[in-house]
C-alpha cells in the first residue's frame, strides 16, 4: 500500500439504528480500491429529556417551532422524551374558572381540572411532530407511569415506572409527556404536582431513564442573579451548585421548581435550564461548578403572609403547642420569630403560603385560646428577599453588609432567617423590589473574588 492509504469512519445515526461506518483506499498499480464495512450498534444512542414551559407552548406556532427543535434532535439519533406544560396562562385561567362555580371546590376536582391544561399541549405537540415525520405518542402522567402520594394539589412523585415511555422509545417514537401530574397508585386518582411542577416530573423522568442530563427551556435564558423581570442589571449565570439553587428555587425564584432541584440532586442529574427561543447556552445547574461563587444571587417571594400570636406566656412548651397544631394541619411554616419576653409574656410571629393564612389564623386562634395568649394578628402584605452564596458561611460580613444595604434603601427589616448559605429577610410587599434592587446593587453578584466582608 502506498502513502495514499487512507481510512474514513463515520458514526451514523437513524431512527432506531446507530453505527459506525468504516472505510478506506489503496492503490493497487493505477487503480484505487475502495473496501468498507458497517457495524451496527445500539450504544452510542442517548435519550434526551426536554421540558417545554407555559410561554415556549403557548401558541400554535410556537408548538411548531418546540416540534422543529425536537426534530432536530431525532435527526442527531437521540432518542427524546418531552415534558410539556400548559399551554401559557391555561393554570390560572382554570383556577379564575374554578372560583367562579366555586368558593371551596374538592381537591379532587381540582386535580381533574388542572391535569387538563398539559394534556391539550401533549396531543397538539404529537400531532405537530407526527406532520414532520417523526413518529411521536401522548402520554398523561398516569399513563407514564408517574405515581405520587396522595395529597391532591401538592403531591409527591413516589416512583416511577415509565413502562410505556419505554415501549414507546424502543418503537422508534418521540415521546411527550404532561408534566405536572401524576396518579396515586392506591385510590388511583390523578394528582397534581404543585404550582411550576413539570420542572419536577422532566427531572425525576431523566433520572428514572437514566438520562445524562436534563434541559428545562424556558422563556430566559438561564438562572440569572436575579429575577430579571425586576432586576435589569441582573446578570445570567453560566453554572450554580444544587445547593445554592435549592435555597433560590425555595427563596422564590419560579425560574425551577424546588422539588426538581432535590430530584437533580439526590439522582445526579445535571440541569441545563435554557431559552427555548434560540440556541445558546443557558446555566448548568450541577453538583459542583468550575467556579465557587461567594455570592450567586437574590431571590424573592411574595407568596407568603405573617401571622403573629401576642401576649405568648414564656413557658416551656408553649412554640411545641402553636407549632404542633399547624403542624398536624398540615401547614407549611417557613420562617419563625420569637420576640424578647417582657413582663412574662413573648410574641411569635411566623410565616405560612398566603393560600393557606385564614386556616393558620383560625388554628393559631385557638391554640392563643387554650394557651392564655392576648391576640392574633396577621399580614399578607409582606414579602421576602433572599441572598443566596455558597461562600456566604466562610466569609464574614456577609449579613452586616445586607442589613446596612437594606436600611440604606430606607426597607425596615421585619423577620430574619439564615442558613449556611442563606440570608432571608421578610419586609414590606409593596417594597420587595426595591429590597431586590438595593441587595443587587450592594453585592453585584456574582461574586467571585475574595472581598465580600470588606
Ligand atoms: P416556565 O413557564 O418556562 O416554566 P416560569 O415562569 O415558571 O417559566 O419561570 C421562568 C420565569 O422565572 C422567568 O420569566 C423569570 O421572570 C422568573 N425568575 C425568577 N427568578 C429568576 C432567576 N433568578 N433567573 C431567571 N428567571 C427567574
Ligand atoms: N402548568 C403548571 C403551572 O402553571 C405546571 C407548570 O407549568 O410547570 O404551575
Ligand atoms: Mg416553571
Amino acid at each position: 500500500m502506498s502513502n495514499l492509504e487512507g481510512v474514513v469512519r463515520r458514526q451514523w445515526r437513524t431512527d432506531r439504528t446507530c453505527g459506525v461506518v468504516s472505510g478506506g483506499f489503496w492503490r493497487s498499480g493505477r487503480v484505487f480500491r475502495i473496501w468498507w464495512q458497517t457495524v451496527q450498534t445500539d450504544a452510542v444512542m442517548s435519550i434526551v429529556v426536554q421540558k417545554y414551559g407555559g410561554t415556549s407552548v403557548a401558541d400554535p406556532d410556537r408548538i411548531k417551532a418546540v416540534a422543529d427543535r425536537i426534530r432536530t434532535v431525532r435527526d442527531q439519533g437521540d432518542d427524546v422524551v418531552v415534558v410539556v406544560s400548559a399551554m401559557g396562562k391555561t393554570t390560572d385561567e382554570f383556577l379564575a374558572l374554578a372560583a367562579e362555580v366555586s368558593d371551596d371546590p374538592l381537591p379532587r376536582e381540582m386535580d381533574m381540572l388542572l391535569t387538563a391544561g398539559e394534556r391539550i399541549t401533549m396531543a397538539l405537540l404529537a400531532m405537530a411532530l407526527n406532520d414532520r415525520g417523526v413518529p411521536a405518542v401522548s402520554y398523561t402522567g398516569s399513563q407514564a407511569g408517574i405515581l405520587t402520594d396522595s395529597s391532591h394539589g401538592e403531591a409527591r412523585i413516589t416512583r416511577i415506572t415509565g413502562e410505556r415511555v419505554k415501549e414507546s422509545l424502543a418503537d422508534g417514537k418521540a415521546v411527550i409527556v404532561a408534566g405536572f401530574q401524576g396518579v396515586d397508585p392506591e385510590s388511583k386518582e390523578v394528582t397534581t404536582l404543585g404550582r411550576g411542577g413539570s420542572d419536577a416530573t422532566a427531572v425525576a423522568l431523566a433520572a428514572a431513564l437514566e438520562a445524562d442530563a436534563c434541559e428545562i427551556y424556558t422563556d430566559v435564558d438561564g438562572v440569572f442573579t436575579a429575577d430579571p423581570r425586576i432586576v435589569p442589571a441582573a446578570r445570567k449565570l453560566d453554572e450554580v451548585s444544587f445547593d445554592e439553587m435549592l435555597e433560590l428555587s425555595a427563596g422564590g425564584a419560579g425560574v425551577l421548581m424546588s422539588r426538581s432541584v432535590e430530584f437533580g440532586r439526590r439522582f445526579h442529574i445535571p440541569i441545563h435550564v435554557r431559552s427555548s427561543f434560540h440556541d445558546a447556552p443557558g446555566t448548568w445547574v450541577k453538583e459542583t461548578p468550575m467556579e465557587q461563587a461567594i455570592i450567586s444571587g437574590i431571590a424573592h417571594d411574595r407568596s407568603e403572609a405573617k401571622v403573629t400570636v401576642n401576649g405568648v406566656p414564656d413557658q416551656p412548651g408553649i412554640a411545641a403547642a402553636v407549632f404542633g397544631e399547624l403542624a398536624d394541619a398540615g401547614l407549611n411554616v417557613d420562617m419563625i420569630v420569637q420576640n424578647v419576653s417582657h413582663d412574662g409574656t413573648t410574641d411569635i410571629s411566623f410565616t405560612v403560603p398566603r393560600a393557606n393564612v385564614s386556616e393558620a389564623e383560625t388554628i393559631s386562634k385557638q391554640v392563643a385560646d387554650e394557651i392564655g395568649a392576648r391576640s392574633v394578628d396577621v399580614d399578607t402584605e409582606i414579602g421576602k428577599v433572599s441572598l443566596v452564596g455558597a461562600g456566604m458561611k466562610s466569609h464574614p460580613g456577609v449579613a452586616a453588609r445586607t442589613f446596612k444595604a437594606l436600611s440604606d434603601a430606607g426597607i425596615n427589616i421585619e423577620m430574619i432567617s439564615t442558613s449556611t448559605i442563606r440570608i432571608s429577610c421578610v419586609v414590606k410587599a409593596d417594597q420587595v423590589e426595591a429590597a431586590v434592587n438595593a441587595l443587587h446593587d450592594a453585592f453585584d453578584p456574582p461574586v467571585i473574588s475574595e472581598e465580600v466582608g470588606a
